[in-house]
């Protein structure tokens, strides 16, 4: 199978077309952590458990994992037994390093596992993050971080006292559209970036599901969802929300008795800039357009796992298909041995609680504007 690392070159770079187009200036700035994973030479892959085995470790995370080059499936994690043989089974994984709820912090002594990677409801992420970092793991927790503010930063603290590092399942930060808007804001080849407008919704199904039980998900597609549009403004910009102000729509329906239906919500950045954002399980919208001065990228679909596509003012951006987990989960175990932080670490999952907290806040208030 091709390395997708190798496969991360794009046919159309809108940075470099233009830039060279306009006589700007050079491109392509690493960032530190690349900077540091470029010097990897470590032969020995890192191994990996998953804890919670639902449809995104089964489907994403699990395939993933064969493509990456740096690290690979080792064990498990699970409070269904009969997954246990199936995955064992399926992935190669031998019996010492398979573990429940009840057996996990037994992980502590398992020299297999390096990584331990929460996919699991959301209200579980911290306690399990938490009890991974004190068994002397690297933790990747999915997104949204936590619940609270206060369970990222605990996350946080746990995580430096145990010494291992710590990193949010943020997978467009690997992927060529976003990589591509990040370095729009970084470079300047066209100006500043000077708005943002960006949704993520779907239509939810099961009404028993633990993503509208607030308990578990700790709020409704604004912490799903909307997350991934907050990240994006904030990446895009280049810079953090001020204040924002948010609005909540709801059609009656029983589903979404204890969780938010439909968010729309306004933040505000540094000079007065703004972004536009609405995000919702009632229907489907998937798209990020970043205005700058002398240039509009528009990415349809922009949240997916693949098939991303985009226009670049009248040119049509294509790049080639990578798979974005492998790439995460690969920069991050290049991280673990290179002793770097994560480009997305707890600090910008925490960043995004913030914001979070301040759209319920500004919901809970009828709408008022809210200071971050
Ligand atoms: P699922 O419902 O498909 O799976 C969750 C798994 O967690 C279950 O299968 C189960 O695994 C375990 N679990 C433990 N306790 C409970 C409980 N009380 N209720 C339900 N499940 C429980 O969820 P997803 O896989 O879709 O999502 C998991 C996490 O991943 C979420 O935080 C979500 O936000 C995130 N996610 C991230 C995505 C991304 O693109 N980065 C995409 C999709 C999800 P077991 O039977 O093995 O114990």
């Amino acid at each position: 199978m091709k390395n997708p690392i190798s496969n991360d070159k794009p046919r159309r770079n809108f940075i470099k077309k233009s830039a060279m187009g306009i006589g700007g200036i050079s491109i392509g700035l690493p960032l530190t952590s690349a900077l540091a994973a470029d010097k990897y030479t470590q032969t020995k892959k890192l191994g990996v458990a998953l804890v919670g085995l639902g449809n995104y470790a089964t489907n994403q995370l699990a395939p993933a994992l064969q493509e990456t080059a740096h690290c690979y499936l080792a064990g498990i994690v699970t409070g269904t037994k009969s997954k246990e043989k199936v995955w064992m089974d399926k992935h190669n994984i031998p019996k010492k390093n398979v573990y429940n709820y009840d057996n996990f912090e037994e992980i502590a002594n398992n020299k297999d596992i390096d990584i331990i990677y929460v996919v699991l409801p959301n209200s579980m992420h911290a306690e399990y993050s938490i009890k991974a970092a004190k068994a002397g793991k690297h933790v990747i927790c999915e997104k949204p971080m936590a619940v609270s503010v206060e369970e990222c930063e605990a996350m946080i603290k746990a995580c430096k006292e145990n010494k291992v590092k710590l990193s949010i399942g943020y997978r467009l930060h690997f992927d060529p559209y976003h990589k591509e808007i990040i370095k729009l804001s970084k470079e300047g080849s066209f100006g500043k970036v000077t708005y943002v407008s960006s949704q993520f919704g779907f239509t939810i199904g099961d009404p028993t599901q633990w993503r509208l039980k607030k308990a578990l998900a700790g709020g409704g597609a604004l912490m799903d969802v909307g997350i991934y549009c907050i990240q994006a403004a904030r990446y895009a910009y280049g810079e953090e929300p001020i204040a924002l102000q948010a609005q909540e729509f709801r059609s009656g329906s029983e589903k979404f008795r204890e969780v938010d239906e439909t968010v729309s919500w306004q933040m505000e950045f540094p000079d007065g800039k703004i972004s536009n954002s609405t995000t919702s399980y009632a229907f489907g919208t998937n798209h990020l357009v970043v205005t700058a001065q002398k240039a509009r990228a528009v990415i349809m679909p922009a949240y997916s796992y693949n098939g991303l596509g985009g226009i670049f003012n009248n040119e049509k951006l294509e790049f080639p298909r990578i798979n974005q987990q492998a790439l995460q989960m690969d920069d991050f175990a290049k991280n673990v041995v290179a002793n770097t932080e994560s480009k997305i670490s707890g600090e910008e999952g925490l960043k995004d609680m913030k914001v979070l907290e301040a759209i319920y806040k500004s919901l809970a208030s009828g709408g008022k504007r809210v200071t971050i």
